[in-house]
């Protein structure tokens, strides 16, 4: 079991439980959002993405998912059992983000070699997952941003789970920035062999701190169980783990 600590919310002064490591939590009382370290309100944007499925029609999308798909064995939706759906609201931050990388490189696929210089700019809405030690595709994840309501916990379904942040703004942002540069040096190897000099410029538009939901469902078939990940906005599969067809 994990320890579970508590501070007091500092909007309606019900207790806020938090587990080591988390960095902001919410009140399930009123929706206020509290930063662990200090008790103050936490003052940037926090947001959710409205889910819409309840524990029955979520089996629709995962049946969807199951009868659909040349690599899943044929009988995939009938014989499997469902048995865990866990509705989740986790944390994201959305650092939107204007990059700018100015390289140079040596093209070798020329005799003699060249050296090429280029600048990359690109704006994003980058995701970054506020969880250490939560396993999730992030980059497999587009979240629908347009349908991004004000933090309402009067929408979360009881039975659903919110996760803390266990990463700040600052944190956040810089893994943003280094993901985006992995990003530049990996769509930069199309010009150039070797990169010799990289370096971006980051404008930091504006971070948000987002709740989406997404459905944790485990599944078994032929006495095995499997993960399976939807996207509760949307009904797609986020990430499905499937058995082997036997090819
Ligand atoms: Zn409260």
């Amino acid at each position: 079991m994990s320890i579970v600590e508590q501070i007091s919310c500092p909007h309606c002064g019900a207790p806020i439980d938090f587990k080591p490591g988390e960095i902001l939590a919410t009140c399930k009382y009123c929706g206020y959002t509290a930063v662990v370290e200090t008790g103050q309100t936490f003052t940037f944007e926090h947001s959710m993405i409205m889910n819409r499925f309840d524990l029955q029609t979520v089996e629709e999308p995962i049946h969807g998912w199951m009868s659909s798909g040349f690599l899943k064995p044929g009988d995939l939706a009938r014989k499997s059992k469902i048995s865990e759906k866990n509705l989740v609201y986790l944390p994201f931050w959305v650092v939107s983000i204007e990059v700018a990388s100015t390289y140079k490189g040596v093209f070798e696929r020329l005799t003699p070699a060249v050296v090429k210089e280029g600048k990359l700019e690109k704006q994003y809405d980058w995701l970054v997952l506020a969880r250490k030690a939560t396993e999730f595709p992030t980059r497999e994840y587009e979240v629908p941003l347009e349908g991004k309501i004000p933090y309402d916990f009067r929408k979360i379904e009881g039975f659903a789970k919110v996760f803390n942040s266990e990463v700040d703004r600052t944190e956040a942002v810089e893994i943003a920035e280094q993901q985006i540069d992995d990003q530049h040096k990996f769509l930069l190897s199309e010009d150039v062999d070797k990169i010799i000099e990289f370096k971006s410029d980051y404008k930091v538009e504006q971070t948000v701190y987002l709740h989406s939901p997404v459905w944790f469902v485990n599944y078994e078939y032929k006495g095995k169980v499997y993960q399976l990940l939807v996207d509760g906005a949307r009904g797609t599969a986020i990430k499905g783990d499937m058995p082997s067809t036997g090819f």
